[in-house]
């Protein structure tokens, strides 16, 4: 009987402390969506966004023109030919 009330304590409690990390993600689960690499947001499919030259990462467009803090390499939103092999 203990460990019944104990286990109904438990889930009653993870739920509740999933509700209260969803409210704070600003998380749609139900949008498609990227991680941005800065601040670990979702950036949503179809809005805008910028990207890493050199690994792809994806950021807001805040972070245009800035250091990818993924790779440490590229600029941000920079485009680029690329790396381009000649004979
Ligand atoms: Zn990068």
């Amino acid at each position: 009987m203990f460990f019944f009330l104990s286990l109904t304590t438990d889930v009653c409690l993870l739920s509740s402390l999933r509700q209260l990390l969803l409210s704070q993600l600003d998380y749609d689960p139900l949008n498609p969506f990227s991680v941005s690499g800065d601040e670990l947001k979702p950036v949503y499919k179809g809005t805008p966004s910028a990207r890493c030259s050199f690994c792809n990462a994806i950021y807001l467009p805040a972070m245009k023109g800035t250091k990818c803090v993924v790779c440490e390499m590229a600029e941000v939103g920079k485009d680029v030919v690329g790396l381009t092999i000649k004979k």
